[in-house]
């Protein structure tokens, strides 16, 4: 099959008609970053900022639209600020769609829309996993409370809201104070404050969260809890790289993203997602953190690579980004976590404590990267 033209791609969004605008999107001069590599296509639609989240649907409309064609397998939009100077300025969407495996380079797009900060808090964190049960909720925890090792004022928001782990890994339990009714106040344990919806539900109640409300509970527990001056806010995400978890990274002021993942195959392509989740939405990502690496024999002290070891390693060179460390499998990790005494709390100076904190010593190397503008994480544009 011929490979699709870009003037295909403008007459099939051509159709999709703005309601906000009275015009369709290509006439209003909305669609920018125009690429098409293959039958792959990556284009961005400028939005007023204000309407943001609101536009979801036009921007579904003009996947659907360009994936109608035939020969195309695969549409990447993103939504990005409105520039009043005007729109179809050339350039890619902003850590946007990679088809046909591009190169990473500096980006020149269009910038993505303003986050709001959270008051007092320095920096943010977002600890992904593209997949359930890699140990992403327990490398958080002891990522947060090795950083608070160093002296660092640390919070840990558990956004996991599909199953919110952290009060049981933080030994937490009961319901949070509320001083005003308005506010309420994060708890406390080992050395850092935390937050979970899990505080805020019943344990058994199921929950079905749409979209829309996964944001507003997301934004209550960023905004309304009185965290305080922190220098680090860790936020334990919900696992997978669907839209629930790519508004979060969108909304939430994510100073940058580390992704968790096992060493096995599989949970490496999942890994991959995760990142290019978050540079869809111009998140800087930290580096891979490769948990239940190696087994460490408890009896014997011998190391065996039960998956394959190494391949966080490699895929993180493959995808510009660091590797952060290693984690082995073992059981005491799991106890410690599982018993709501995280294991760099339980046993700071022991052998897995300090791999912890030497984890939290790269991230918070980073974070402050970020913080200064000096080295900025890589972006993705497309040739
Ligand atoms: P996720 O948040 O990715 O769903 P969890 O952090 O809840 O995963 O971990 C899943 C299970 O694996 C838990 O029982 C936890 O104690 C265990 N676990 C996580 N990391 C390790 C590790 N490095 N060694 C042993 N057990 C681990």
């Amino acid at each position: 099959m011929a490979d699709i033209s870009e003037a295909q791609v403008r007459q099939a969004l051509a159709g999709v008609v703005d309601p906000d605008v009275g015009q369709d999107v290509v006439s209003a001069g909305m669609i920018s970053g125009l690429v098409v590599k293959g039958s792959n296509v990556g284009f961005a639609v400028e939005v007023d900022p204000a309407k943001g989240a609101a536009k979801e649907p036009l921007r579904v409309a003009c996947e659907n639209a360009v994936m109608a064609l035939p020969g195309v397998t695969s549409v990447t939009a993103v939504l990005t600020a409105h520039n009043p100077q005007g729109a179809g300025r050339g350039g890619a969407p902003a850590g946007g769609p990679a088809p046909g495996g591009a190169k990473p380079q500096q980006a020149s797009g269009p910038k993505p829309p303003q986050k709001q900060g959270v008051p007092g808090v320095k920096s943010i964190v977002a600890v992904a996993s593209a997949k359930g049960g890699v140990g992403k909720s327990t490398t958080a925890v002891n990522l947060a409370v090795a950083l608070s090792k160093q002296g660092k004022k640390v919070g840990l928001l558990d956004a996991d809201i599909y199953g919110p782990s952290v009060p049981r890994l933080m030994g937490l339990s009961g319901k949070p104070h509320s001083p005003d009714g308005k506010s309420i106040d994060p708890m406390g344990n080992h050395g850092i404050v935390c937050m979970s919806i899990g505080f805020l539900i019943e344990g058994d109640t199921p929950m079905i969260w749409r979209g829309p409300m996964v944001m507003s509970a997301l934004e209550q527990l960023l905004r309304e809890v009185n965290w305080g001056e922190l220098d680090v806010l860790i936020v334990d995400m919900p696992p997978g790289t669907g839209d629930a978890q790519l508004t979060m990274a969108q909304r939430v002021p994510l100073t940058g993203a580390v992704v968790v993942s096992t060493p096995q195959d599989i949970a490496l392509i999942d890994a991959r997602k995760g990142l290019a989740m978050f540079r869809k939405v111009d998140v800087p990502v930290l580096g891979i953190i490769e948990n239940m690496s190696y087994f460490l024999c408890p009896s014997c002290g011998e190391r065996s690579e039960i998956f394959g070891h190494g391949g966080a390693r490699e895929t993180a060179a493959e995808l510009g980004t660091d590797f952060i460390g290693e984690i082995p499998l073992h059981m005491s990790i799991r106890e410690t976590s599982d018993d709501g005494r995280p294991i760099v709390s339980a046993d700071p100076d022991g052998p897995h404590a300090m791999i912890y904190r030497g984890i939290a010593d790269r991230v918070a190397e980073k974070i402050d990267e970020q913080l200064s503008g000096g080295r900025k994480g890589p972006r993705i544009v497309i040739q």
